[in-house]
């Protein structure tokens, strides 16, 4: 044992992890440092943040379904899917996901992030090309690197950049992957012209539907069955679990033999945890909420559309919504970040979205309609962000 005065002479103890505080100071510098911030579970703010776009993850038959389901089955799922993993909610579950969106089968993951990273890992391989958005999300970014293939970066929204990359490539097997809806600006995909490319290639096409299922699509059955292209033998779609339908997980869409080699190939399938019956549950009775209530979508449209059409006729710049995402520019980082706090002060909680989250370096608000806003919550919304909005936006 040292002698306390040996220990003081040597001077604080050197750790493994000093180098991170250098990291902070730079973050601190950029302005750019994240804090965790709990929030809530009942309060006054009007909540333009989050991305419960239809208003589910409260509903009394949600939330039931979901403490039942606990109760039946417990609090875990106890295992992997293939082991103990899989309850009749689970498979009920994968079986009306598909009917829903049109696809021949479905199979659930634990998060959206996990399904991503099955479907380009199982589909993709050493051999393959993936040539994905430049915008794609950030599941979708590692599942490419998880998949060790070739992966071309294309530039944004770019069908005659995905087509002549696959042109360069002919004979290989080839996957394009593109987020339906992107998640910083909320534009949608060129996705007829994406799978028209890919077919005239062989490539197959995935599709991450984050933010179109629920919203988009006859009664919210999603970007490609809004695009004809659900149950295409071509076409794979990945979805959350966590935003239309108001709960947590992800699920895999697709042909039946498809989702049968995720089941045997896909290690984040394989090796995870099956998703809890709670979330399993509480999606369940949400998607049968939306079956029952196909207004649901259209109201979600219509409150961004208002939000955005207030919001540009006061002057700020925001890119036309094609879903439920608004997204408003901000001169600056700080302002970006001062604008979303001066917002939270008067009684709305919305998104700020700062480098390195854009790709274009330009940092946003970003707002987030929700079928269930009421006039009112939009008239106060609008109100709240031009009051605070900073000089340049
Ligand atoms: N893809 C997109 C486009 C997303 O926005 C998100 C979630 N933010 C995910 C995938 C990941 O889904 P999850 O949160 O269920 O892991």
């Amino acid at each position: 044992m040292p002698q306390a005065d040996e220990t003081r002479a040597a001077g604080p103890r050197r750790t493994a992890f000093d180098w991170t505080e250098a990291e902070a100071r730079r973050r601190a510098q950029a302005g750019l440092v994240r804090t965790l911030r709990p929030r809530e579970a009942v309060s006054d703010l009007l909540d333009l943040a989050g991305n419960d776009y239809l208003g589910l993850t409260r509903h009394p038959e949600v939330t039931a379904a979901a403490a039942d389901a606990a109760r039946r089955w417990g609090a875990g799922s106890t295992g992997s899917r293939l082991v103990t993993g899989t309850t009749a909610l689970h498979t009920r579950l994968e079986r009306e996901l598909a009917a829903f969106c049109g696809f021949e089968a479905a199979l659930v993951f634990s998060s959206g992030y996990t399904a991503n990273l099955a479907a380009l890992t199982a589909l993709g391989g050493r051999d393959s090309l993936v040539v994905s958005d430049a915008a794609n999300h950030a599941s979708i970014v590692d599942g490419c690197r998880l998949a060790r293939a070739e992966t071309a970066v294309v530039p944004h929204a770019d069908p005659e950049a995905v087509r002549k990359t696959l042109e360069a490539h002919p004979g290989r097997r080839a996957l394009v992957v593109s987020d339906s809806v992107f998640s910083v600006d909320g534009d949608k995909a060129p996705l007829t012209a994406l799978a028209g490319a890919c077919r005239a290639h062989g490539a197959g096409l995935v599709v991450d539907d984050a933010h179109g299922f629920g919203v988009l699509g006859d009664g919210g059955r999603g970007a490609l069955h809004e695009a004809g292209l659900a149950g295409d033998p071509d076409v794979v779609a990945t979805l959350t679990l966590s935003k239309s339908l108001g709960s947590q997980g992800g699920a895999v869409l697709g042909p039946a033999r498809v989702i049968e080699h995720l089941v045997n190939a896909a290690r984040t399938f394989i090796f995870d945890t099956g998703l809890a019956p709670a979330a399993t549950g509480g999606a369940l009775a949400a998607l049968r909420l939306i079956e029952a209530a196909p207004r649901l979508a259209e109201q979600v449209r219509t409150v961004a559309t208002t939000l955005h059409g207030r919001l540009t006729e006061a002057g700020l710049t925001a890119a036309r919504p094609d879903a439920a995402v608004v997204s408003v520019r901000a001169p600056s980082p700080e302002a970006a970040l001062r604008w979303a706090a001066d917002c939270r002060e008067l009684g709305l909680m919305v998104g700020c979205f700062r480098p390195p989250s854009v790709p274009d370096g330009i940092s946003r608000l970003r707002l987030t309609a929700r079928a269930d806003l009421s006039a009112a919550d939009v008239e106060r919304a609008v109100g709240t962000v031009l009051r605070t909005a900073p000089e340049g936006a």
